[in-house]
């Protein structure tokens, strides 16, 4: 070999290892590089897929809130049906009770009257005004227990209440049982609420109430004796019911069934207090209204009159202060 093409060698030799490190050199720069970009779009699409699982999680969870919320209304008005049933059921006569009404007897052996109360809960409704127009029609008064809620969504018809000589009492603000049972705290507070929202539509403060379920339901967490007493010493009187028109059932009763319901057992009460109620899913209790007050006014010495500061109470769960 001449010195000449020793050289040439050499340097093609040169050139190449330069090439053998450049290439080296670019591809240990450009691997971390690809590397870390194929990372990312995985990390991304990871990040995507957590997005949408989290998304379906919380719209599952929302579904299954839903589902515990209706299963709670449908176990408290079942409850409530439950309840009302109960009140059905003729009171226990003990001898105590009998020597009690005997001498009621003998005391006012001139009132043979009997009076029934016409009272409707829950509204005001869509269909108060017609109510109201039926009652004015057969000139009888009756007494409305009304909630928060529904006094703030129809506040004239609830003024309008006032204005045709009905009564007006409380039966909650909310009317929801998890939330004014759960502690005589949520009690209170709801009670005022919906002592005041009355007494600021209506300009008259209400001095009587009822227990959403009533004061003998089994419902609230809270020991009913102590919001009955609660009640009493704010100067309210708590009114149950003895004779329920039953259409607090889900599905509505024919008119033909509430008259019956509401008809048939007057005969064995002197005070007869009526359950109805008054909510834009109750037509079915209007249509019956007037065969009702109908019904009352063909029966001998039967009054129907609003609840008021004479009226003898009704209560399944006796106070003390009665007692
Ligand atoms: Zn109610």
């Amino acid at each position: 070999m001449s010195e000449k093409s020793h050289m040439e060698y050499r340097k093609r030799r040169v050139k190449r290892l330069k090439r053998m490190i450049l290439t080296a050199v670019f591809l240990l720069i450009m691997l971390p590089i690809a590397l870390s970009i194929w990372l990312m779009c995985e990390l991304h699409a990871r990040e995507n897929e957590l997005a949408e699982i989290t998304a379906q999680y919380e719209a599952q969870l929302q579904i299954t809130e839903g589902l515990q919320e209706r299963l709670d209304e449908e176990i408290a008005s079942a409850k409530e049906a439950y309840d009302e049933l109960l009140a059905q059921i003729p009171p226990d006569t003990d001898i105590g009770e009998e020597v009690s009404e005997t001498a009621e007897q003998t005391e006012e052996e001139e009132d043979n009257i009997r009076r029934v109360y016409l009272t409707f809960d829950d509204g005001p409704s869509a269909y108060t005004g017609q109510i109201l127009d039926i009652l004015d029609e057969y000139e009888v008064k009756a007494t409305f227990f009304v909630t928060g809620t529904q006094v703030e969504n129809n506040p004239d018809m609830c003024r309008e209440i006032v204005k045709r000589g009905h009564s007006i009492g409380m039966h909650s603000y909310s009317h929801v049982y998890s939330d004014i049972y759960k502690s005589k705290d949520n009690f209170i507070r709801d009670y005022i609420k919906i002592r005041d929202v009355i007494a600021q539509t209506t300009g008259v403060t209400p001095d009587i109430y009822r227990f959403p379920g009533g004061s003998s339901n089994t419902v609230s967490r809270t020991d009913m004796d102590e919001l009955c007493e609660y009640i009493e010493g704010e100067g309210v009187r708590y009114f149950d019911w003895n004779i329920s028109s039953g259409d607090a059932t889900r599905s509505a009763l024919t008119p033909d069934k509430i008259t019956y319901n509401c008809l048939s057992s007057v005969g064995n009460f002197k005070n007869a207090v009526i359950l109805l109620h008054d909510t834009g899913t109750k037509y079915t209790t209007v249509q019956a209204l007037p065969g009702i007050i109908e019904g009352l006014t063909a029966m001998e010495d039967t009054q129907i009159l609003p609840i008021t500061e004479d009226t003898e109470v009704v209560q399944h769960r006796k106070s003390k202060e009665i007692e």
